[in-house]
């Protein structure tokens, strides 16, 4: 299973995260931050787990551009 997690407030939406994973990120038109599809918000934190191993690649590549460094990914 892939985890990814989005500390959405501290986005800055340079739009980094949806070029590396249009898959799991999408810009919202309405604050201009960055969302994370399908994930579920706690604290600030949103969180997608997904049994789908082969996002794991893409949303590493957004984790490592992030320049705020608000994206983690992790294989559980
Ligand atoms: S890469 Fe980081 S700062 Fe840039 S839009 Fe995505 S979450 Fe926001």
């Amino acid at each position: 299973m892939v985890v990814i997690t989005l500390q959405r407030a501290k986005c800055i939406g340079c739009n980094y995260c949806v070029e590396m994973a249009p898959g799991q990120f999408q810009m919202s038109k309405k604050d201009g931050k960055s969302v994370l599809l399908h994930a579920t918000e706690k604290k600030g934190f949103f969180t997608l787990k997904s049994h789908d191993d082969t996002i794991f690649e893409e949303c590493s590549e957004a984790q490592k551009a992030c320049p705020v460094k608000i994206i983690t990914t992790k294989k559980i």
